[in-house]
């Protein structure tokens, strides 16, 4: 086996699976995350079709089912709190078969614990310069002392600093698409019972789900928007645009807005994809959000993020560590999958907030009248077929 030692930039879900499967074939990745330490936030995540099988093979499908959020259902209301339409969770969230909502956090927690004694996490630290010769890519870092490993992999996210460092500036390949979305922790303070609640204004969405056995909440907004200038460190200043964004929307917002000022998880970015025509220059190779972010609209990120890891590990092994011949492989098995779901995201990015008063309505009558009309299996299965098709646009090799 060839170019053994791996590093791998970011330690969310992407990272972690790749040192899992590589560390299994035989290699010897270590993991470096700007964070000071594992980051525990963030919002529901699904894992659907064909990432469901690569946590089964991973044998932690049953600990992350365990670890479900068990939502019961989602109800739209009007401003004054009052149901417009209401429906299951698993309807709601297009799951079927072994899909599973977890929080991102505790998947990210379990993927770093299934991990974390036999490969070498570095925190706290990042990359800052790469330079990949016949030797292998000679890594120098914002603190530690510079190292060479035989292949470099960014698992770090929509802003990849791998991608900026061997493929160029991070404009050439985000998608913006056309909203913001910020996520953070509220009290459950409308006693929730593993219930979600969304209210709709044009260009304005605002969501309340109750969390961690209904102790807690979680809030989500989103807003249509011409691109933002801000700086990404800056979270007054995204809190700001995010206040400004709702001033006067009314339902419960001014509430979950007054809680943002607290929250110790705040996450806050634009819904933007990555696309581009190849993931791999030379040493380096992309995978997840750096390479492919299909945007949270999407709801595919995290599914798109195990695959992808499982099927450059599997690649590698299958090459000897070859990597041109393992990048070749991993591009021709993901591209149609990586495709679909891209796809998938433009289209649910959309829908997700409606720009007009009369986009909303058409909504909400629709929503009203589902569960009463004679032909509603085939409407679901319409609106839930692109999700369920692209979630298994791919056939996993059994690379054992
Ligand atoms: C804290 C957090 C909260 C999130 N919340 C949501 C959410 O609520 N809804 C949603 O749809 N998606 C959310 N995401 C994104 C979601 O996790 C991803 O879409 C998906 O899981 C793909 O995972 P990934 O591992 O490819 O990328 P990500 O989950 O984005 O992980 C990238 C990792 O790389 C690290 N990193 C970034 N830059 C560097 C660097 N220079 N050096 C080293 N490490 C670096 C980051 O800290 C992060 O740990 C969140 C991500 C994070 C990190």
């Amino acid at each position: 086996m060839k170019n053994r030692n791996i590093l791998i930039s970011g330690a969310s879900i992407a990272g972690p699976t790749l040192a899992y499967w590589l560390r299994r074939y035989g290699f010897n990745p270590t993991v470096i995350e700007r964070a000071p330490a594992l980051r525990k936030g963030g919002y529901k995540i699904d894992i659907r079709g064909a990432a469901t099988v690569v946590l089964e093979r991973m044998g932690i499908l049953a600990d992350v089912e365990r670890a479900s959020t068990d939502m019961r259902g989602a109800s739209f209301v009007n401003k004054a709190n009052k149901p417009i339409a209401t429906m299951s969770a698993d309807f709601f969230m297009g799951r079927e078969g072994d899909d599973v909502e977890i929080m991102r956090g505790d998947l990210s927690g379990m993927l770093y614990a299934a991990t974390c004694n036999d490969t070498e996490y570095i925190f706290g630290d990042s990359i800052c310069a790469l330079v990949q010769d016949n030797d292998g890519v000679h890594v120098t870092f914002e603190r530690g002392e510079s190292r060479v490993f035989d292949l470099v992999v960014g698992a770090d996210g929509l802003h990849s600093n791998v991608r900026a460092l061997a493929f160029g500036e991070e404009a050439a390949f985000i998608r913006y698409l056309g909203c913001y979305i910020s996520i953070f922790s509220t009290p459950n303070y409308l006693n929730l019972d593993h219930w979600e609640l969304f209210y709709n204004a044009p260009g304005r969405l605002a969501n309340m789900y109750s969390a961690r056995q209904n102790k807690e909440a979680r809030a989500l907004f989103a807003f249509t928007s011409p691109p933002l200038q801000f700086d990404r460190r800056d979270i007054g200043v995204q809190k700001k645009l995010l206040a400004d964004a709702f001033a006067g929307v009314g339902w419960e917002t001014p509430r979950l807005l007054e809680a943002m000022c607290d929250a110790p998880d705040f996450y806050f970015d634009s819904m933007s994809q990555i696309q581009m025509d190849r993931w791999s220059n030379g040493r380096a190779v992309l995978i997840g959000d750096a390479g492919y972010c299909p945007s949270p609209a999407s709801g595919q990120g995290t599914s798109l993020a195990l695959v992808g890891a499982y099927v450059l590990a599997g690649e590698l092994k299958t090459a000897c560590g070859d990597y041109n011949t393992a990048y070749m492989h991993y591009e021709q098995e993901l591209r149609p999958y990586v495709e679909q779901n891209l796809t998938l995201g433009q289209k649910m990015a959309k829908e997700m907030v409606p720009d007009s008063q009369t986009q909303l309505w058409f909504r909400n009558q629709m929503m009203r009248m589902l569960p009463y009309l004679p032909w509603k299996g085939l409407i679901t299965k319409s609106i839930l077929q692109p999700l369920r098709e692209a979630a298994n646009a791919i056939t996993l090799k059994d690379y054992q």
